[in-house]
């Protein structure tokens, strides 16, 4: 799951990381009182107005604007709510924004410069632990950074259960070339992230920039991250700020029926309870010459239910050419799952692409009676193997 701007700067405060100051506005006049309130608090007339969308590469996009006064956030407000905001990681014909933040301008003339970090956390399989990426030259251009000077970008392995220590963030705050006070509060700002990070059970934290200002604080500007799902449990509070208007509308309807949905490219749907036979089912659809449309885990306790509700979710998706239903029945029963079946094609009326079952385990005998005598057009398979060699022959 992922947070706007404004969620993850929040959180991030939660944990004691500075940030840029803001004030979520859904409207041009909500934005212009946002805007008082900072200039009140900050006592300064400029402030930002920044749309919040799931995408970064706002500014180069037109979604980030300093405006010079309340009245001018207010027009710009008016102006960027409402847009179809194209950045390089939207999709072509943009997003479209909701909501902007109105938040306190950083980037104001001081003792010393202003300059912009690069500090993300992620977790990382391969070394089975958390790493910390960072570089000196943060800002809108991270991406030819690390493509053109990738020397640039630092890594800092974490060890779980040691956690981060330290010298680690000394480490961090001085390949950044800090010294004095803003190594000092850099070593602080990465310390708390880190907390921030294991804390809200992330599984990515992208801070671009890291601002370092001219009074030596050290702020985050702005906030990429991402929940783990099955963590999500344990925090009510972050889940409750899910945007669904930002999600895929069918990984949505798949969780409200609490479907372990992920949409691929491939053509063939499947069906299949548990995640190893899942996977393995996807195998399988590679081996025929297939490609799996999506992984979908209907779980223990697929029921005739779920079934059609899965089987819906699988046809929304219009590449889907055949669909392969692979079902273990242990605590599972073969015959709901294929009343469900059955079910579906009643319901759904025409379903357009040939099915194959496979259904195997308790009560695998009362199953196949339940498909034969219902008259429908669907392929029953017992070994793996010739459930593959249908799904070949069915794409051919
Ligand atoms: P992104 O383009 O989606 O990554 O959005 P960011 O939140 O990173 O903002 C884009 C850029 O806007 C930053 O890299 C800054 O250069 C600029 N920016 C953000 N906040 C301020 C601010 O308070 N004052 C000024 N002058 N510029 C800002
Ligand atoms: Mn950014």
């Amino acid at each position: 799951m992922n947070l706007h701007e404004y969620q993850g700067k929040e959180l991030l405060k939660s944990f004691g990381v500075k940030i840029q100051e803001g004030i979520v506005a859904n409207t041009a006049e909500e934005a212009v009182a946002a805007a008082k309130t900072i200039k009140e608090k900050y006592n300064s007339d400029w402030c930002v107005v920044k749309a919040q969308i799931h995408a970064g590469g706002r500014g180069k996009g037109g979604g980030v604007k300093l405006a010079k006064s309340p009245e001018q956030a207010g027009e710009l407000a008016g102006q960027i709510i409402g847009m179809m905001l194209k950045t390089p990681q939207t999709p072509p014909e943009g997003k479209l924004v909701s909501k902007v933040l109105i938040a306190q301008d950083v980037y104001y003339p001081g003792a010393s410069e202003t300059k912009e970090f690069y500090i993300s956390i992620l977790t990382d399989r391969g070394r089975g632990g958390n790493v910390i990426i960072y570089s000196p030259d943060g800002g809108m251009d991270i991406e030819k950074v690390a493509e053109e000077t990738p020397e640039r970008v630092f890594t800092e392995s974490v060890d779980p259960l040691l956690g981060l220590r330290p010298f680690q963030a000394q480490k961090v705050a001085f390949n950044l070339g800090l010294t004095g006070q803003a190594f000092k509060e850099m070593t602080k700002f990465v310390m708390s992230l880190y907390a921030a990070y294991v804390g809200s059970d992330a599984t990515l934290f992208e801070i671009n920039p890291c601002l370092k200002t001219s009074d030596d604080q050290i702020i985050a500007v702005d906030s990429k991250v991402a929940l783990d799902d099955n963590a999500l449990f344990r925090h009510p509070n972050l889940e409750a700020q899910r945007d669904t208007s930002e999600e895929d509308p069918t990984d949505v309807e798949a969780r409200t029926f609490d479907l372990n949905y992920v949409k691929l490219d491939g053509n063939v749907g499947c069906m299949v309870n548990g995640a190893g036979l899942a996977m393995s089912t996807m195998d399988l659809i590679k081996l025929s010459g297939g490609e799996p449309a999506n992984f979908l885990d209907v779980g223990g306790t697929a029921d005739a239910e779920r079934v059609e509700n899965a089987m819906r979710i699988i046809l929304k998706d219009k590449n889907v050419k055949a669909i392969l239903i692979n079902i273990f029945g242990g605590i599972v029963r073969c015959d709901r799952v294929a009343q469900g079946v059955v079910d579906a094609y009643k319901s759904i009326g025409d379903i357009p692409v040939p099915v194959i079952v496979r259904l195997q385990g308790t009560n695998a005998d009362i199953a196949k009676k339940i498909i034969d005598d219902s008259g429908l057009e669907v392929m029953g398979a017992v070994e793996f193997q010739e459930a593959a060699d249908l799904v070949a022959k069915v794409l051919a």
